[in-house]
C-alpha cells in the first residue's frame, strides 16, 4: 500500500486498479488491458485521452510562462483571454470569470462572491441558497454543504449552519412522482413546494437557487420538460438568483452548449469545471453576471481589496490548456457531434428498458444512466451491491462506469466517442446486466 489518502473511497478497500495511460476514449492498466472510458474519468475528459495539441499548448506555456498569479493588479494575456472568450459564450450579460482550481471551489466563490454582492447593496440578511436533494456541488465545506447527498455530510457535521442552507426537492420524476401523478402535475407541485419554502423563510432572506441543469452524481437525474419552466418562473416571481452548476453540463454534454440553454434557464451564475479544460489541467471558473460585478466594485474599493482568491487562480498552464480545449471544440463541431451521436448513444441505451433489470433508462445527449430494479412494475430497489456488482463486471469486460445511488449505472462517455464505441460500450453494459441479473437472483433480491 502507498501512503495516498484515497478520496471517495473505502479505505479499507483501496488500490484495486492501477491505470498506466490513456488514448482516445480508452484507458490501459499496468497489465496493458484496455478499458472504454464510458464515464470520462469523473464526467470530464471530454476529448479522450492523449490529444497532442492540447499537450503541445500545455508544454509551449510551461516554456513561455510557467506560472505567474492574479493578486493586487498582477495578470496574463493567456488569462485575459480566456476569461473573455468564457464572457463570450456563456449565456450570461457581460460575464465576469473568477478562476479557480476545482468544481468544489467555483462554488464556493460563489457562495461568497453572492455574500459580497448583498452587503454591497445593503441586505445582508439576503443570504440563504436554496439547493436540492441528491444534488453534488462538491466536498469543501461550503459546496459540501450545498450538495444534498448524505455520504458526502455525515460524519462531517455538515451542513454549516451559518451557510443558511435550505433543501428542495430533486426533479426524480421516476422515484418521487406520487401515485397518479403526471409530469407535469409532478412538476407544479415541485414548483409550489419551492414558492412555499420561499414564503415560509421570507424572500428577503434569500439570495439564490443553486442547481445542476440536471443532477449528474446524485444519480443522472434528467428533469421533466416542464420542471425548468415552472421553477424559473418561481425564482423570477421572488427575485431569487439562479446558480447553474455547470461542472458536468457545460460545454457540449447535452448535444448543446450548455445545461443552462438546453432547458431555457436564466442563471445570473455558473460554475465551470472539468471538460472546461477536458481535465488536462486543474481549472475551474465562477461566472456572474456584469450587474453584480459592478455592484461590488465600491465595496472592494473601500475594503481596499477583494478579499478572495487562490494561488492558483488564472494559473497561466491551465488557462493555455482550457483555451486550446475550447478552440478545439468549436473548431472541429464537438457539440454538434455530440448531439448526433448522442441520439445514437440514447437510442441504443433505450433497447436496455426491455432488459428484466432495468427499471428506467434516463440520459440527454452524451450523459446517461441505466436504474436496475428488483421488480419493474412496483419499481422496488435493489441493493447497493447489486450496482457495485455490476460495475465491477463492466470493468472485468474493459469498460468503466460508475455505480451510483438506485443503484444505477451512470455513463459520460468522451465527447469523441465513436458509433462503433458506443456499440462496444452498449453490449459489454448488457452483458453486465445479465450478469448482475443471475446474481441478483441468485441472491433471492428479486421479486
Ligand atoms: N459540481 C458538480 C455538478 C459536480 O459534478 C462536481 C464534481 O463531480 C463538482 C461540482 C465538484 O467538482 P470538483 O470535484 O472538481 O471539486
Amino acid at each position: 500500500m502507498s501512503a495516498v489518502i484515497y478520496p471517495t473511497t473505502n479505505w479499507t478497500a483501496t488500490e484495486q486498479l492501477v491505470i498506466a495511460k490513456g488514448k482516445g476514449v480508452y484507458v490501459y492498466d499496468e497489465q496493458g488491458k484496455e478499458y472504454l472510458e464510458g464515464i470520462s474519468g469523473l464526467w470530464c475528459a471530454a476529448l479522450g485521452y492523449g490529444n497532442e495539441e492540447i499537450v503541445d499548448a500545455a508544454t509551449e506555456q510551461m516554456r513561455t510562462l510557467s506560472y505567474s498569479h492574479m493578486f493586487g493588479g498582477k495578470t496574463h494575456r493567456v488569462g485575459m483571454a480566456l476569461a473573455d472568450k468564457l464572457s463570450d459564450i456563456v449565456p450570461i450579460n457581460n460575464g465576469k470569470v473568477f478562476f479557480g482550481s476545482s468544481g468544489s471551489d467555483a462554488n464556493d466563490t460563489q457562495v461568497k462572491m453572492l455574500r459580497y454582492y448583498f452587503d454591497a447593496i445593503g441586505q445582508p440578511e439576503k443570504y440563504k441558497i436554496i439547493a436540492r436533494d441528491r444534488a453534488y456541488h462538491g466536498v469543501t465545506v461550503a459546496a459540501a454543504s450545498l450538495t444534498g447527498l448524505a455520504i458526502n455530510q455525515n460524519h462531517f457535521n455538515l451542513p454549516v449552519d451559518a451557510l443558511g442552507v435550505l433543501r428542495t426537492d430533486a426533479p426524480h420524476y421516476y422515484r418521487n412522482a406520487l401515485p397518479g401523478e403526471n409530469e407535469t402535475q409532478f412538476c407544479d407541485r415541485l414548483a409550489n413546494n419551492l414558492e412555499q419554502m420561499i414564503l415560509r423563510e421570507g424572500p428577503e432572506t434569500i439570495a439564490a437557487f443553486i442547481a445542476e441543469p440536471f443532477n449528474g452524481a446524485g444519480g443522472v437525474i434528467v428533469p421533466p420538460e416542464d420542471y425548468w419552466p415552472k421553477i424559473q418562473a418561481v425564482l423570477n416571481r421572488y427575485g431569487v438568483m439562479l446558480i447553474a452548476d455547470e461542472v458536468i453540463t457545460g460545454f457540449g454534454r447535452t448535444g448543446n452548449d450548455w445545461g443552462a440553454t438546453t432547458y431555457d434557464m436564466a442563471p445570473k451564475a455558473m460554475s465551470l469545471a472539468k471538460a472546461l479544460s477536458s481535465a488536462y489541467a486543474l481549472i475551474s471558473a465562477a461566472v456572474i453576471d456584469g450587474e453584480l460585478y459592478d455592484a461590488m466594485l465600491p465595496t472592494s474599493q473601500k475594503a481596499g481589496v477583494f478579499g478572495h482568491g487562490y494561488t492558483y487562480t488564472g494559473h497561466p498552464v491551465s488557462c493555455a490548456v482550457a483555451l486550446k480545449t475550447i478552440e478545439i471544440y468549436q473548431r472541429d463541431n464537438i457539440f454538434s457531434q455530440a448531439a448526433t451521436m448522442g441520439e445514437y448513444f440514447q437510442a441504443r441505451l433505450n433497447e436496455l428498458k426491455q432488459h428484466p433489470l432495468v427499471g428506467e433508462v434516463r440520459g440527454v445527449g452524451m450523459i446517461a444512466a441505466v436504474e436496475m430494479v428488483a421488480n419493474k412494475e412496483t419499481k422496488a430497489a435493489l441493493p447497493a451491491a447489486i450496482g457495485a456488482y455490476a460495475q465491477q463486471v463492466c470493468q472485468d469486460n474493459g469498460l468503466i462506469v460508475r455505480a451510483l445511488a438506485g443503484p444505477s449505472l451512470a455513463m459520460c462517455p468522451p465527447l469523441i466517442i465513436s458509433r462503433e464505441q458506443i456499440d462496444e460500450l452498449i453490449s459489454k453494459l448488457q452483458m453486465a446486466l445479465d450478469a448482475a441479473q443471475d446474481y441478483a437472483g441468485s441472491k433471492g433480491f428479486l421479486e
